[in-house]
């Protein structure tokens, strides 16, 4: 019960503390979103193995605090060799686990996890600096003290690139790390720590819990060991969190959930706006920067929708594991629930589902169809809340004004895609945009130097380059004195 074989890697399903495996005495099953077979019984940690986590981070961080920034990287370069080294198996693995294209992870998932570890490494030993300045003859210094235990919790959506994205600045910084995984997708952070160990990371750097967030999670969060909480998640999760990190006084940084625009002004190129616009689907829709909501001036409005539509009708659903296979299933019966609960309540508001709306049950119970909502009623629920599936929604617009005004109508501000000819307009419209990250006349470019997080309830502080180390970091600055050098 403590390895399993999925899909030809074998996967210990124990948690990583201290440098061993340990035992829970109960566990849960991990499924997967393919064809709803179950995979492996994963360990179902609670307090105690929390709280032994902890504790073994706490006691590997003064070792691992103690080396230098370039020490830290030379080790964690080698756990960078190691993720390139094994790309094949981690795709496998989490393919079969959340449901995500094989080919995906294979060119672009995985590839990026290397790199989450090896940018950060090299960022933290050759480019973390700030210029000293002066105050009345006086120099302050700053620099970016390791910080203690680092705890990070994910999701399920692209578990080992979202972990590694965190695991990466707060071990280059110097921290310790404890992992909570998703537990709808638990493997590949468990193949993760066996590859950093044989990398040769030492014992209790890096330890993994495994568990139910309302358990192995909550525990984590309110151990009062702790210097750091990460979490991505969704906004009723991050309000739990914020309690435990406020009784805890330690700082968070939240990456949550989104309902972001793709606004498509007329003087736009068509082709190019339906491209981004049916990218919108990928992974199931199971992105949290997914521009869900389509907004398009009127006056491009008919064109675009015949154009778009006539696309969407050619969206190859299937097997992740098929090289043609544009989109695949839904993580977990119950989230294809709630998709279908979101589709449901919108028809009974008076919107048209204009294709779509329904599971492909020639596939299985986990796909649901890419659908397209029209002429929901303004604020309803499907246009302002997260659906975190294949389903878009359409909304016209008369006035570049008209259209800032829905881009910036929900409560969320994690990103927006904006399609325009012109520089001026993109200037003048992205200028009021409330959102972390903004892509114009592209999407999905990202770059690990820059800040990355979510405005209004998207989200709390900026990850990325200097933005993560000051996170993770105990960020110093020494004042140096003009004189008092030379009394021996
Ligand atoms: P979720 O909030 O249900 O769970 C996320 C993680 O939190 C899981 O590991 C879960 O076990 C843990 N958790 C749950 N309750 C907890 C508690 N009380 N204490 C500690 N940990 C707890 O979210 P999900 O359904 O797994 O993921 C989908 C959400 O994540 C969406 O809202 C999506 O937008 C968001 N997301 C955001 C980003 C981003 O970068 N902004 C990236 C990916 C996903």
């Amino acid at each position: 019960m403590s390895i399993a074989e999925v899909a030809g890697v074998r996967v210990d399903t124990r948690h990583w503390i201290g440098g061993r495996r340990v035992d829970s005495a109960d566990t849960f099953a991990s499924i997967s979103p393919i064809d709803g077979s179950e995979l492996a019984q994963v360990h179902r940690g609670g307090q105690a193995e929390a709280d032994a986590a902890v504790a073994a981070a706490r006691a590997a961080f003064p070792a691992w605090a103690a080396l230098s920034a370039g020490e830290r990287a030379e080790i964690l370069y080698r756990v960078a060799d190691a993720v390139e080294a094994n790309i094949e198996q981690l795709s496998q693995l989490e393919t079969a686990d959340n449901g995500s294209l094989l080919r995906s992870h294979r060119r672009g998932v995985m590839p990026r996890v290397a790199m989450n570890i090896r940018f950060f490494a090299d960022y933290a030993a050759n480019r973390l600096s700030h210029p000293d300045f002066e105050t009345r003859g006086h120099t302050n210094h700053v620099s970016w003290d390791p910080s203690g235990v680092a705890v990070i919790i994910t999701p399920w959506n692209a578990p080992l690139m979202l972990a590694t994205w965190r695991i990466g600045p707060a071990l280059a910084a110097g921290d310790t790390v404890v992992l909570k995984p998703p537990e709808w997708a638990p493997l590949t952070a468990s193949y993760f720590a066996d590859l950093a160990h044989e990398a040769g990371l030492p014992d209790g750097v890096f330890n993994v819990v495994q568990g139910l967030g309302t358990e192995a999670g909550a525990a984590l969060t309110a151990n009062p060991g702790i210097s750091r909480i990460c979490f991505t998640g969704s906004v009723p999760t991050a309000r739990v969190i914020a309690h435990a990190a406020a009784d805890n006084l330690v700082p968070c940084s939240f990456e949550l959930g989104g309902k972001s625009p793709t606004v498509i002004l007329d003087d736009a190129d068509l082709d190019l706006a339906v491209d981004l616009a049916i990218e919108q689907y990928d992974n199931a829709g199971q992105v949290c920067l997914a521009g869900t909501r389509l907004l398009v001036q009127q006056g491009i409005a008919e064109d675009f929708t015949a154009r778009f539509t006539e696309r969407a009708a050619g969206i190859r659903q299937g097997d992740p594991r098929d090289e043609e296979t544009q989109i695949g299933p839904s993580i977990h019966l119950k989230h294809v629930e709630r998709v279908e609960g979101f589709v449901e309540r919108a028809r009974a508001s008076g919107a048209t589902i204009a294709y779509g709306g329904e599971r492909n049950t020639d596939l299985g119970a986990h796909y649901f169809r890419p659908t397209l909502v029209v002429d929901a009623p303004a604020g309803s629920e499907i246009l302002t809340q997260e659906v975190f599936g294949p389903v878009l929604t359409m909304q016209t617009f008369a006035t570049d004004a008209e259209g800032l005004s829905l881009a910036n109508g929900t409560e969320f501000g994690l990103a927006a895609c904006v399609v325009t000819g012109s520089r001026e307009r993109a200037e003048a419209f992205t200028k009021h945009l409330v959102a972390g990250t903004i892509w114009v006349n592209c999407f999905f470019v990202r770059d690990l130097s820059a800040p990355f997080g979510g405005s209004k309830k998207s989200g709390i502080g900026r990850e990325g380059g200097i933005w993560s180390f000051d996170f993770y970091a105990d960020v110093k600055n020494t004042v140096y004195a003009p004189n008092g050098w030379t009394k021996e």
